[in-house]
């Protein structure tokens, strides 16, 4: 396949050339005062801030596969708290998605193609033997309401978050745009 790299730099320089990003221009401090947490997926790049109601400017917006905080000291979670005590973060949504990606995860499978591109058994044993347990790095997702609840959890009760930044969970439809309340957080209406 043709790397994408030279198609987007030619784009990029009559972009900024025509001045096409007057449109975007926005303070660093959301201006909405919230952080969404929300899954990589294709179909949510435009979607999601479109059916929140969010533009340039307005949210911090951390994604990763799953919208997940996998680990209570992960990059996603350390995101989450400069937004609150660097950036002015003062409410954060979780967003899942049906049909994500991560629900259908094979741990097997994947190892099985890292091994077909390339990757040695004995690299893959290596790590295993270091303490990477691959089954549960690779977990699927058990049902995408359950895990925005857990990771909502996760960050409700971080010992690092502090106790008047409501955090509530969401999932939305990729294709509608809807978005199902999954978890209010009672000290939002505090
Ligand atoms: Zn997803």
């Amino acid at each position: 396949m043709l790397s994408q790299l030279d198609t987007i730099l030619t784009f990029n320089q009559h972009f900024v050339a025509d001045r096409a990003f007057e449109p975007f221009r926005s303070g660093k401090l959301p201006k909405k005062e919230i952080a969404v947490l929300s899954c990589m997926d294709t179909r949510l790049i435009e979607l999601l801030p479109r059916s929140m109601g969010i533009r340039n400017g307005d949210a911090k917006i951390i994604k990763n596969a799953g919208a997940l905080v996998s680990d209570p000291f992960d990059s996603t979670m350390r995101s989450i708290l400069v937004g609150i005590y660097e950036l002015s973060v003062e409410e954060v949504l979780v967003v899942g998605h049906y049909g994500c990606g991560m629900a259908g995860i094979d741990p097997d499978a994947v190892l099985a193609k890292m091994t077909q591109r390339g990757i040695a058994h004995e690299t893959l044993d290596t790590l295993r033997h270091a303490g990477v347990d691959f089954s549960q790095w690779l977990s699927p997702l058990s049902s995408i309401p359950e895990s925005v609840q857990a990771t909502v959890q996760t960050i409700r009760n971080h010992p690092l978050m502090p106790a008047n930044v409501p955090v509530h969970g969401l999932v939305i439809d990729p294709e509608s745009g809807q978005l199902d309340l999954v978890s209010r957080d009672p000290r939002a209406d505090a």
